[in-house]
């Protein structure tokens, strides 16, 4: 029976989840194993733990352990931000027209903006727990940046940010919010890593990206004593300290009787998607339900439907492991469109193994049409949406637009990653009507997977 759904349903706190939940224990086919780029072999644990924090490093290569209890530290802190609502999206369902029933979850509720804070609060507790004096990363928007600093801030850690150039310069303001909460920001590619300055010397002007961040990130950690690097998305303990956004998620829909038939999120490293999937896709690999899942990424960096499934470098200047996931190789320099938490080449290795199985679904979305969903969805539905999140509502409102040519009353959730506030530049473009459309040519994602050699 479905009962009266408020318009927000909020869990208690004893409904929070107290254990995170790791996709890959129901998982028939595991992901492929990190491998050691030197060696060509699997990475151990005593290898992994040189870059990462130990217990990180435990969950990155646990496949088998099906929860993790939360600790108490991470459990308060939550409670500060959380539970996000699960929100009946009326007012866009009747803006519409549809008989579908939209959902979703909104991780906009904190200071950073966004759901990173999840993974961010867990992984500064254990990098305090270790004693160490600092981590260091990289941040493409912004949002992994803003959460790392002010989970660093709480526990008392150094936290050095290196930032895509292209978003330092767009994103003053995420910068001040870093440096507010005490993080040292450097935008890259710089000339304070060996590697950033070999980019720099081979493209010179370069924007930057995501995967050469990642290099000078990880080069400065572990060539400073007590630092290690954190990743705000694509390894798999990111996906299971995101699971959370699931949990509730799946707890809010079972207290209302709520089935969801199709869910929806913005895959840029696959850390949203994968947590707010994860149980559902748990039930779905026990036999116990159904549901459709769907991937959607930016036409100007579509790993999933237009790269190749394959061991990759995760960065730019190849020092970090091999992984086994869809990747455009790892020398794609994505045009710099504006949903900047997007521009990945690679993917998560566990959405990568499902989505090759047939378990998930994938699609592209152009930069133009995401703006008017964004628009579509900011007017009815109050929230101002970061474009990465925006990639998820043009999904979302384009199932329930063929719900209305069908008439079938789907129930459709999707994930609300973010807002768009220090988005304006990009709403700005939309509005001026000066904003494009790239797609990268067959010839330029051709010339990038053939430069994949491991
Ligand atoms: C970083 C970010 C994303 C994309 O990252 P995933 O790891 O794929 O989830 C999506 N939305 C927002 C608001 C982000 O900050």
């Amino acid at each position: 029976m479905e009962k009266k759904i408020p318009y927000k349903i909020y869990l208690s706190e004893d409904e929070l989840p107290r254990d995170w939940y790791n996709v890959r224990a129901d998982m028939k086919i595991k992901p492929a194993p990190l491998l050691n780029p030197a060696t060509k072999e699997p990475m151990t644990i005593d290898e992994l733990s040189q870059v990462f924090c130990r217990e990180l490093a435990l969950q990155e290569l646990d496949n088998d352990t099906k929860y993790f209890p939360i600790p108490d530290e991470i459990l308060s802190f939550y409670k500060m931000y959380r539970p996000s609502p699960l929100v009946r999206a009326y007012f866009l369902e009747k803006a519409l027209d549809t008989p579908a029933k939209i959902y979703y979850k909104f991780e906009g509720n904190n200071t950073s903006g966004s759901h990173k804070l999840n993974s961010a609060i867990a992984q500064a507790y254990y990098a305090k727990k270790q004693g160490l004096r600092g981590v260091t990363t990289e941040t493409g928007a912004g949002q992994w940046g803003t959460a790392l600093s002010m989970a660093c801030s709480y526990f008392d850690l150094d936290c050095k940010v290196y930032m895509v150039k292209v978003s330092y310069e767009q994103k003053p303001f995420r910068r001040e919010v870093m440096r507010t909460y005490g993080a040292d920001v450097t935008p890259s590619p710089s000339d304070t890593t060996k590697v950033g300055r070999e980019i720099l010397e081979r493209f010179p002007g370069t924007n930057g990206s995501l995967g050469c961040a990642i290099s000078e990130a990880v080069e400065k950690a572990v060539s400073t004593d007590g630092y290690r690097y954190v990743l705000g998305s694509v390894l798999s303990q990111v996906l299971l300290h995101q699971s959370v956004i699931g949990l509730e998620a799946m707890t809010a829909c079972d207290k209302y009787g709520i089935k969801p038939d199709i869910i929806i999120g913005c895959a840029g490293g696959g850390s949203n998607l994968g947590g707010l999937i994860s149980p559902f896709m748990g039930r779905k690999l026990r036999g116990e339900a159904d549901y459709r899942f769907i991937a959607v990424e930016p036409a100007s960096c579509p790993s999933l439907t237009r790269g190749k499934y394959t061991y990759d470098f995760c960065d730019t200047g190849k020092v970090c492991p091999l992984q086994k996931m869809y990747t455009l190789g790892s020398q794609f320099m994505p045009s710099p469109n504006h949903a900047g938490g997007l521009r990945y080449h690679g993917m998560s290795s566990i959405l990568s193994e499902l989505y090759d199985e047939g378990l998930m679904e994938a699609r592209s979305v152009e930069q133009t049409s995401v703006f008017e969903a964004a628009v579509q969805f900011a007017k009815v539905e109050g929230t101002l949406p970061a474009p990465e999140s925006s990639h998820a509502i043009r999904a979302a409102i384009d199932e329930a637009l063929e719900c209305k040519k069908t008439g079938e009353e789907k129930t459709i959730l999707f994930g609300l990653t973010g807002t768009g506030y220090f988005d304006m530049v990009a709403y700005q473009k939309y509005n001026d009507g000066e904003m494009s459309d790239y797609i990268p040519t067959d010839e330029e994602i051709n010339k990038s997977l053939s430069a994949i050699n491991i």
